[in-house]
């Protein structure tokens, strides 16, 4: 495996893929095989199990990507979340994580951590000090998520890891929104990376997986529950998923540019009220965002329409209405219709989510482009 000092452009082509090349090529073969020789004894392979080539050569990537020792690649970003909360916590223990979460993630802690026993707090991420005082003697770990969904809220990674660490508590970190080429958690003192691969890892809007990356150490307890709760990922999408991770960098990069841009924009445009993305000075966060996230501030921005964003959203032509997010064409929600519809009024407008507010997820496109399609819908 590539490790470390070498640049993410070289890491997202050779990390993980070479340990498997085969007859002179020089892509990763399929390797759909349920069943594997144990003639010679040692770790029996199987899909299940996790260690199958395809899963392996992925896995080492994001890996080598975010900086971690090691890491699994599960089904989805849910199946990655889920089975590494349940592999680190048990019945009479308490966790703390930020409020401002995925709507999947908030969703089921709500529905799961109590039947099971596990109580946590929800804390305001704006302040690292909330996570401090939410810690009990029975706390076993802090978890974040940022840039936030939907608007952009940045959280101190540095300051938050070093509450855990004064406290022994285990750090979990959701980097799904800064891809690991804009944020590497684990370099700011982070325990565990996890990421909904099915946004920009995955990058096309055509597949679903999830990763867990971390120590040696954590990669094998998350493992032996992982084996039990079986999300694990089938060999054709891991094999996707590589092919996909080829181009992360250059993706990221353009969608990091595209958002950037049409953000500038949007500030000029008075028929645009606010304008949510950590890359621009006046964001509240710019100064933590520029030093946490050394590589971009994402593809992820959002606005407000001061008149009828739902008939703006309807006039776009180039941009597509399209829930998920991380793919190489430019989508576009309302979250308080979608991500964030079970919400009521006050408790959306307490976070920012007004009827105007619209959600963009840059794509690869031409910038010009995208801002002409914002321009004439907005006409
Ligand atoms: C989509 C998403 C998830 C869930 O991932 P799935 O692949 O849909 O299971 C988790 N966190 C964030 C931030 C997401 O955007």
């Amino acid at each position: 495996m590539i490790h470390g000092k070498t640049s993410k452009l070289t890491q997202s082509i050779h990390a993980g893929s070479h340990e498997y090349l085969a007859h002179g090529g020089v892509v990763t073969p399929i390797f759909p095989s349920s069943a594997y020789d144990n003639e010679g004894g040692g770790p029996l392979q199987y899909p299940r199990y996790f260690n199958i080539p395809n899963q392996r050569a992925v896995a080492g990537k994001v890996a080598a990507l975010e900086n971690a020792e090691a890491g699994v690649v599960f089904s989805s970003g849910m199946a990655a979340i889920l089975t590494t909360l349940f592999s680190l916590l048990k019945s009479g223990d308490h966790a703390v994580f930020q409020r401002d979460l995925y709507g999947g993630t908030h969703h089921a802690l709500a529905q799961e951590m109590p039947r099971f026993g596990i109580a946590y707090t929800l804390v305001d991420g704006a302040d690292p000090a909330n996570f401090e005082k939410a810690i009990r003697p029975e706390t076993r770990l802090l978890y974040i998520e940022t840039p936030s969904n939907p608007t952009l809220k940045i959280t101190d990674i540095r300051a938050v890891a070093a509450i855990a660490r004064r406290h022994g508590l285990l750090t979990l970190i959701d980097n799904t929104f800064a891809s690991p080429v804009n944020q590497n958690p684990i370099d700011l003192g982070i325990d565990i990376v996890l990421h909904s691969g099915t946004k920009y890892i995955g990058g096309h809007s055509d597949l679903c997986c999830g990763f867990a990356v971390t120590t040696q150490d954590l990669t094998q307890r998350i493992l032996a529950s992982a084996v039990n709760y079986g999300g694990s990922l089938d060999a054709h999408t891991a094999w996707l998923v590589e092919r996909s991770l080829k181009t992360i960098v250059l993706r990221v990069r353009q969608q990091n540019e595209n958002a950037l841009a049409i953000a500038r924009y949007l500030k000029t445009d008075d028929r645009i009220g606010r304008v949510y993305y950590p890359g621009l000075e006046d964001h509240p966060d710019h100064a933590i965002a520029k030093a946490q996230m050394p590589g971009g501030f994402g593809g992820m921005l959002s606005f407000e329409v001061k008149r009828d964003a739902q008939a703006f959203m309807s006039k776009l032509a180039l941009i597509q209405r399209a829930a998920s997010l991380g793919g190489i064409e430019s989508t576009i929600i309302s979250p308080a219709r979608t991500s964030h519809v079970k919400l009521s009024a006050d408790e959306r407008k307490a976070i920012g989510v007004t009827d105007g507010l619209v959600r963009l997820s840059t794509g690869i496109e031409e910038a010009g482009d995208l801002i002409d399609d914002i321009k004439q819908a907005l006409a």
